[in-house]
């Protein structure tokens, strides 16, 4: 079956008992069983498993082409489920473009295990391999990237990696698999914070794990997910089933308007460059254009002048609205370096972009506003 046939069917069966063609949501905690602890449908208790997450799974192991998945309580729960299940002092390479609560992690929460992390350019293939060749247990890929868009080329990461004797894991958050499917590509693991293209609506909460194999290391994480519970909630496994309904139709609207956006500001001459990897201009964009369908709705822009100018342009953009998170209906601008902490990695002059599902010339004529000198600039 192809991919947006899957989208709407994957976990969307009709419910056996009733004919219910939309997926009922189960929000029962507990469940009958016999004296002896005898299942009646393989469920016990709502963190071990239960039906609505089982349906939620199945779709995303489908879409994604994998043999199992894991649903947990948010993006980060997900990444800290998996790099918890490494052994102690293991060592992980990280990019050096990332999430920032990867970087965090990988700070101050990793080597209180003996876990070491290494920031590495995913980009530069040399310089991963020898990296790896001081003896690693995981590779972690973010591409495009955040928030940078860099790109990696996933094969030869996995070929990397597991030359290493190392997994390969993806966070295909900005990508979703309508665009980029990493485990056919080789990675191990897909990694996903589902509160953005997933959900598709900016009202819920997820995060999952996708596995190339039901395997130990699937067991391992999958038990470690039930004692230290950073599970979904029923509720947000219903609304993200819901929302993955119309993820390739609403990709490709997010596709089609960052496409437009990002060429238009790739001309103005206010705009230092546009991080998009659909552009002919990004460095990667042939690596880009051979493992992904399209290139996304995520795009970051360097604004001449630095932080001032950046500021100033983020402060007159009215359909776009300053705040975090991506992947919604609605169009979003960050001033990444602003909301990072003490120690920002972003660039000052970076603006990030969530570009949404307005009409792309009321997205394109914001920036002509916010970017030339209309009456607004007199104050800035
Ligand atoms: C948001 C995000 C995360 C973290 O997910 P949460 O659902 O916010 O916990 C991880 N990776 C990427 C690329 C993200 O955009």
């Amino acid at each position: 079956m192809r991919f947006e046939t899957l989208a709407v069917h994957a976990g969307g069966e009709p419910d056996p008992g009733n004919g219910a063609m939309a997926p009922p949501i189960h929000l029962a905690t507990t469940f009958r069983h016999g004296p002896a602890g005898e299942r009646e449908a393989g469920y016990e208790y709502q963190r071990e498993g239960n039906p609505t997450q089982d349906r939620l799974e199945a779709m995303l192991a489908a879409l994604e082409g994998g043999a199992a998945a894991l649903a947990t309580g948010s993006g980060m729960a997900a990444m800290s489920v998996l790099l918890d299940s490494l052994p102690a002092g293991a060592r992980v390479l990280i990019p050096d473009d990332c999430y920032t609560g990867l970087r965090v992690l990988a700070h101050e929460f990793l080597p209180q295990r003996g876990v070491s992390a290494a920031l590495v350019d995913m980009a530069d293939l040399d310089a991963v391999a020898a990296a790896a060749r001081g003896g690693v247990a995981l590779v972690w890929a973010e591409t495009p990237s955040n928030p940078q868009l860099k790109v990696a080329d996933i094969a030869a990461l996995a070929r990397i990696a597991h030359d290493a004797g190392a997994l390969l894991t993806c966070d295909n958050t900005f990508a979703t698999p309508a665009l980029q499917q990493p485990l056919a590509l080789g990675a191990d693991v897909v990694m996903h914070s589902t509160t953005k293209y997933f959900g598709g609506h900016s009202d819920c909460m997820g995060g999952a794990l996708v596995f190339a194999r039901r395997d130990a290391f699937f067991e391992a994480v999958a038990h470690r997910r039930h004692l230290t519970g950073g599970i979904l909630s029923p509720f947000n496994a219903w609304l993200t089933l819901r929302g993955a309904r119309s993820l390739p139709a609403r990709m490709a609207w997010h596709c089609r308007n960052a496409r437009a956006l990002a060429v238009f500001l790739e001309g103005q001459p206010a705009v230092e460059v546009v991080h998009y990897p659909g552009l002919a201009s990004h460095p990667r964009h042939a690596v880009a254009a051979a493992q992904m369908r399209d290139f996304g709705g995520m795009l970051s822009v360097r604004i001449r002048g630095g932080r001032e100018a950046a500021l100033r342009v983020a402060s007159r953009l009215k359909l776009f609205t300053n705040a975090t998170s991506l992947g919604g209906c609605e169009s979003l601008v960050e001033h990444r370096a602003s909301v990072e902490g003490a120690t920002p990695f972003s660039p000052q002059d970076l603006l990030r972009v969530s570009v949404g599902l307005e009409h792309p010339d009321d997205l394109v004529a914001d920036w002509a506003q916010a970017l030339g000198d209309g009456p607004a600039s007199s104050a800035g």
